[in-house]
């Protein structure tokens, strides 16, 4: 089942019809119930209620693989970004909910919920904001949430204009080959502290992820 906030609106409804065609079970979500009723009757379950409220998102997420989310645009509300803030926040919130236990550095690889970082931004995205890649999701705060998401799309940014090997690190030597903060230095000292960086596998696929011990809680 896959969850679709905003699914009476201009994009959510688009995204409900599409995936009921294709015949995905959809879990609409929208503030007024009266609102749903043209999805309910396509088959979809619905979901009524306020964006901004934590545990009814909870509950609509509950159960989902995937969920398309958005910020429902409220042209009333004020100030703006403050609304935003909270809806955004709320949403991050209920998800991380959903699968607390979830480690950090899984659920940064997998492309449902982050598109675009792979093995190598996993690390570097991590280490620069000071996180464990073996936190679960439940205890990463809503700011460092953000800061994840802020990080990873400025390094992927970068990734995009500088074509070539993935540089996230500038060494003062610039004919230096060092192009990372963790990843690929198992053993070698952390650029900030100097305890050795750690690699290990982790999830499913049992990708390598550096971290250090030190730096990251
Ligand atoms: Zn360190």
């Amino acid at each position: 089942m896959i969850a679709v906030m905003g699914a009476s609106g201009n994009t959510g409804r688009v995204v409900a019809e599409t995936l009921l065609a294709r015949g995905e079970k959809v879990r609409a979500i929208a503030r007024h119930v009266d609102r749903l009723a043209p999805l309910a009757r396509a088959g979809a379950e619905v979901a009524a209620g306020d964006a901004g409220d934590v545990s009814f998102l909870t509950r609509a997420f509950t159960g989902a693989e995937a969920a398309y989310t958005l910020i429902p645009p409220d042209l009333k509300a004020s100030p703006f970004r403050a609304y935003q803030d909270r809806l955004g926040e709320a949403t991050a919130r209920a998800l991380a909910h959903v699968d607390p236990a979830r480690l950090i550095g899984d659920a940064l690889m997998d492309q449902r919920i982050v598109a675009g970082v792979g093995n190598v931004y996993r690390s570097e995205t991590l280490f620069l904001c000071g996180i464990s890649p073996w936190r679960a999701v439940g205890a990463v705060t809503a700011g460092e949430a953000a800061r994840l998401g802020r990080t990873a799309s400025r390094l992927l940014a970068d990734g995009v204009r500088h074509p070539g090997p993935i540089t996230t690190y500038r060494p003062p030597d610039p004919r230096s080959r060092e192009r990372t903060w963790v990843y690929g230095r198992a053993g070698r000292p952390c650029r900030r502290c100097g305890t050795p960086v750690v690699s290990r596998g982790m999830g499913d696929a049992n990708r390598t992820v550096s971290w250090c011990p030190t730096c990251q809680r």
